[in-house]
């Protein structure tokens, strides 16, 4: 007769795998498959990346000057992820870009460029060349301040010859506009049924107050999982070091919009770091920052102290990284995902894992292992976005992809997260500088990523990010450790010869 007897759980928790004393890579590790109840489509990675900013998609940038600039910034925002603007660059530079992405897209552009009808349709050029918009209202005296006479579209200027003419003669004076107080929704109706570009806002005495742009309202049809802020302009983060002179750098960028700072370091437990995020909160507690970079639950404790909504994890596993045997420091980056975001767990503080991810499955596997987004530096270096130009290297369209401590990146300023002081005459790289081979556009790349990751999911059993921390640190998500050998079983072997699938990890 059959007695119910329990089946013992096979493989073991995360807390029984990572005490052997041994640190372990995301190699090291596989995750025992859990039980599907849930059709793929019903996955959600929708994530808390900082203790306050929410995303639909658990993918932030590297700030790195060859992965994120205003390009990447806004197609990784459309996509519901998040983009962090390096800043190997001038406090201006990086506070435009900052500037940049924040106007890409709005709600009520509530400070909206306005002409006087005495400037002339080269203004209007100017603008679009800087800017990039041309839908131009005109006021009496050019500002604000004033009346609103009218508006100059592309419509009205594009096949103008003389570019000298003045604004008053080419604009469109009957204008359909919005009382002040009225609703987006509202405003976006009056907007469809006008079949205008632009809706003006004004108060009683006509003077505008903002404007609303038809090509946003097709910005938020194509893009629903965008990563927003309340006035639906699109997320951006941007990275400063721990330097005291970098206060003014986020000055210009909490002045440029900013959500995120990222406060560089690549060793995060200093005092300098604690300093930094102490100012940065108690100046601009809105802003939400991401300490680091920490490995371990004593070095969390202190940024968290601190001030950080968010911990970024990761000494050493990058692509492009050298720190672990130059330095002598770091540690192997499953554990350090692991044991810190155990941690920060108690504190309600969100963990970024930063480098190494070089596929689907090792961000499946740093998600499982308590990180609520994952860093890509090398992932999304050569998607179309990032910046720098492809050329061709035997034979392969590549793009260039550094370290921020490579001696390349250091020689235009770089480094400053190495605790590298300016007057030192001696650089030691802890970075290598290389290429890595065309990805295409973001815009395809990362809907390829996350459709995988959301069939890792259902693998594990989870339909999202939170039931995922759930399973791991109740001990029901179950793993084991993956010796030399099964890691060559569970890669392609024995065939003579074999073509790898684009974006497959060998
Ligand atoms: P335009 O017709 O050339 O003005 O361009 P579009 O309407 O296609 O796009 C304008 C985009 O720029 C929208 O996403 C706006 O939200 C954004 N934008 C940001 N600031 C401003 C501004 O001051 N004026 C205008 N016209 N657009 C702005
Ligand atoms: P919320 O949660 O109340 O902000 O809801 P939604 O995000 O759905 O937006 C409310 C209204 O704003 C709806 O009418 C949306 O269509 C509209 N909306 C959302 N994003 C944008 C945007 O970027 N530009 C404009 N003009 N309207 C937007
Ligand atoms: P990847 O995605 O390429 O594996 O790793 C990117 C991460 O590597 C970055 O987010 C950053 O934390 C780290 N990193 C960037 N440049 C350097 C460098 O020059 N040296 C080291 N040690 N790490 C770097």
């Amino acid at each position: 007769m059959d007695t119910l007897v329990e089946t013992p759980l096979d493989g073991l928790d995360a807390a029984t795998l990572f005490s052997s004393g041994a640190g372990l890579t995301s190699d090291d590790v596989i995750i025992l498959p859990g039980y599907i109840d849930f059709p793929r489509s019903e996955v959600c990675l929708d994530t808390h990346v900082t203790r306050n900013l929410r995303l639909k998609r658990p993918i932030v940038s590297s700030p790195m000057d060859t992965v994120t600039e205003t390009k990447m910034a806004i197609a990784l925002a459309l996509l519901g992820g998040l983009g962090i603007i390096h800043y190997n660059n001038t406090v201006e530079e990086q506070a435009e870009m900052v500037r940049k992405v924040k106007r890409f897209e709005n709600g009520f552009i509530t400070d909206p460029v306005v002409l006087s009808p005495r400037h002339t349709i080269t203004d209007v050029d100017g603008i679009k060349q800087t800017a990039g918009f041309s839908g131009i209202p005109i006021t009496q005296d050019g500002t604000p301040r004033s009346r609103l006479v009218g508006i100059v579209t592309n419509r009205d200027i594009d096949f103008e010859k003389d570019r000298s003419r003045p604004l008053e003669e080419v604009m469109t004076t009957d204008l359909v506009t919005a009382p002040r107080g009225v609703t987006l929704s509202e405003a976006n109706k009056i907007l469809r049924a006008s079949k205008k570009g632009k809706l003006p806002v004004v108060d009683e005495d006509f003077r505008l107050v903002a404007l609303v742009a038809r090509s946003d309202l097709l910005k938020n049809l194509n893009f629903p999982d965008a990563s927003k802020d309340a006035r639906k302009q699109l997320l951006v983060g941007a990275a400063v070091s721990t330097r005291d002179e970098d206060r003014d750098r986020v000055d210009a960028l909490a002045n440029a919009g900013v959500n995120v700072i990222v406060v560089d370091a690549a060793q995060g437990h200093s005092l300098y770091q604690q300093r930094m995020i102490a100012y940065i909160k108690g100046h601009y507690p809105e802003i939400d920052v991401i300490g680091g970079n920490v490995v371990t639950a004593q070095q969390a404790e202190t940024l968290i102290h601190a001030g950080a909504d968010a911990l970024r994890v990761g000494m050493g596993p990058g692509s492009i990284c050298i720190t672990q045997n130059m330095m002598a420091v770091g540690r192997a980056q499953a554990t350090a995902v692991y044991c810190v975001a155990s941690h920060a767990r108690r504190f309600g503080v969100p963990v970024i894992a930063d480098g190494g991810i070089n596929g689907i499955g090792p961000m499946a596997k740093a998600l499982a292992l308590g990180a609520s987004a994952v860093m890509l530096g090398y992932l999304l270096a050569a998607t179309q976005e990032a910046p720098g130009e492809y050329f061709y290297e035997d034979g392969l369209r590549v793009k260039r992809y550094r370290g921020m401590a490579s001696l390349e990146a250091m020689a235009v300023g770089g480094a400053k997260r190495y605790l590298a002081e300016s007057d030192e005459a001696v650089k030691v790289p802890q970075g290598v500088s290389g290429t890595v081979v065309d990805k295409g556009s973001l815009h395809d790349y990362l809907p390829y990523l996350m459709q995988g990751l959301c069939h890792a999911f259902q693998d594990m059993g989870c339909c999202d990010i939170p039931s995922l921390h759930a399973a791991l640190h109740e001990g029901r998500l179950r793993f084991e450790r993956r010796t030399s050998a099964a890691n060559r079983e569970g890669t392609v072997h024995s065939l003579h010869s074999y073509e790898m699938p684009r974006f497959g990890i060998r």
